[in-house]
């Protein structure tokens, strides 16, 4: 299996190749040139599969160039447990993603377990042990630099503490990450992970990253990585809980259901279509948004304006306050007939600051099953108090808006999952001012606020964070 670019200008590569990157070195977005196809016998078999062997069935097809037998240990040392431990009582840990029934057709799919108690954990611990291996097969080492707001960067340090080969710097910006989650990365001691906390805001940290990216012989000889939501390996490894959702909650192929995602970089619901293209027998892709809602907006007009960091809002959903949605183009490029020039000329304005309007094209929109809606803080609460008073269930703020959403869209009589993309735990304050309680958390992260904490200061400096990469990896 080969990959290519949505802008049709880089060479096809393999997935080892693509994976310790991010863009295409023309701009574009790594896609596999074809999608292979799951057939009704093939879905049967998979149907009884544990999480792991689910996972090595779909992820074999999509990764030709590891052995089979390392590709399963990988995934066999991914998906345990131990690692996603955090499942709610009366649930199996083991089933690593459990689903939740809140009523008749309505169902929590639970992606949250894993150590930073968010969805990113379920692609990104994968990352850390194909970062490992493809490092240790290559004799090579990899710098990832990123920026967060909290939840990409505490997933990646998890996956990537003490994994050989791999050091992080993870730029976040300093005091405004939430307490929880600034006690979740600084307390880490692992020698190969550092955390620079910017005097400045989130877009502070990510401009600093891409001045650095944008050196190419500082990112070549520095051998600078980056681990952000457009990354093949992320994409991927989010294909296989739609898979071990379906099953969960059908008894035959011949059943659809619809997935209800809270979106912000289109990466979740991207994974979600290509389940779809793979032959999983999807309904409704439902994309919900927070007030921040480029996408909404896309998929009721044809017409995508990204806002720009200045126009983002800060809301209590705040890993959905994102307005330019960087995997979007991994769908266009399928909509347009992966004709790549097509998505060059769309992207020529994007890339400019500007919009583009392909409302010409929403009936094909539709075939692909997409709906979406918004919600805002308002009701982002109520569907909190809502859930908890209806059936005793606390979900988080990005979960609500997800669930919002997907019972104004939902189908009579097809199954809908709405993605859980954190735990409560994680967003204490607007869960007290939802609920008026401070949400359970696992036994294992009380108390993390008062650990000793580790990392340094800098000033928005792209001269100063080079030379902090230099000296750390010197
Ligand atoms: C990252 C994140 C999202 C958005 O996911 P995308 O893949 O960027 O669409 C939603 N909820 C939570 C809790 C997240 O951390």
């Amino acid at each position: 299996m080969k990959y290519i670019s949505t802008r049709g200008l880089s060479p096809a590569l393999s997935f080892s190749e693509i994976l310790l990157g991010g863009l295409a070195p023309d701009g574009g977005l790594y896609l596999p040139e074809h999608y292979p196809q799951f057939s009704d016998a093939d879905l049967s078999a998979m149907r009884a599969m544990n999480y792991a062997d689910l996972a090595f069935a779909i992820l074999s097809r999509l990764i030709d160039d590891i052995p089979a037998a390392d590709l399963k240990a990988i995934i066999d040392k991914t998906y345990r447990a131990d690692v996603y431990a955090y499942a709610r009582p009366g649930q199996n840990a083991a089933d690593i993603t459990p689903t939740l029934k809140l009523e008749e057709q309505l169902y929590l799919l639970c992606l949250s377990n894993g150590p930073t108690l968010a969805f990113k954990d379920m692609a990104m611990q994968l990352l850390g042990n194909l970062f490992e291996y493809v490092l240790a097969k290559t004799g090579k080492t990899t710098n990832i630099l990123g920026a967060t707001s909290g939840d990409t960067g505490s997933a990646a340090e998890y996956a990537m503490r003490g994994k050989k080969g791999v050091s992080v710097f993870m730029l976040s910006p300093h005091k405004k990450m939430s307490r929880f989650q600034a006690a979740q990365m600084f307390s880490l001691k692992d020698e190969n992970i550092h955390n620079i906390a910017v005097n400045g805001v989130f877009d502070d940290c990510q401009d600093m990253v891409k001045a650095v990216s944008n050196d190419a012989q500082f990112k070549a000889q520095y051998k600078i990585g980056a681990v952000n939501s457009i990354n093949w390996g992320r994409i991927v490894a989010q294909v296989v809980y739609y898979f071990k959702g379906y099953f969960a909650v059908t008894t035959s192929n011949a059943e659809k259901v619809s997935f209800s995602v809270p979106s912000g970089n289109f990466g979740n619901v991207c994974a979600g279509h290509i389940a779809r293209m793979m032959g999983l027998p999807i309904d409704q892709l439902v994309v919900a948004t927070n007030e921040n809602d480029v996408l909404d907006e896309f998929f009721k007009t044809g017409v995508y304006r990204p806002r720009g960091s200045a126009n983002t809002y800060q809301t209590s959903s705040p890993s959905m306050d994102i307005s330019k949605a960087s995997n979007f183009e991994r769908f266009i490029f399928d909509l347009v007939g992966r004709d790549s020039a097509k998505v060059r000329e769309l992207w020529a304005s994007v890339d400019q600051g500007g919009a583009f309007d392909i409302h010409a094209l929403m009936a094909k929109v539709a075939e692909y099953g997409f709906v979406s809606g918004s919600s805002n803080h308002q009701q982002r609460m109520q569907t909190i108090r809502d859930t908890h008073k209806k059936y005793a269930v606390s979900i988080d703020t990005h979960t609500a808006d997800g669930l919002k959403v997907a019972l104004e869209r939902r189908a009579p009589k097809v199954p809908m999952l709405v993605l859980e993309t954190a735990l409560p735990a994680k967003f204490e304050d607007a869960m007290v001012e939802a609920l008026g309680a401070v949400p359970e958390r696992p036994s294992a992260l009380i108390g993390i606020e008062a650990l000793p904490q580790r990392f340094d200061v800098m000033d928005f400096d792209v001269a100063a964070i080079k030379q902090y990469i230099v000296n750390k990896v010197s």
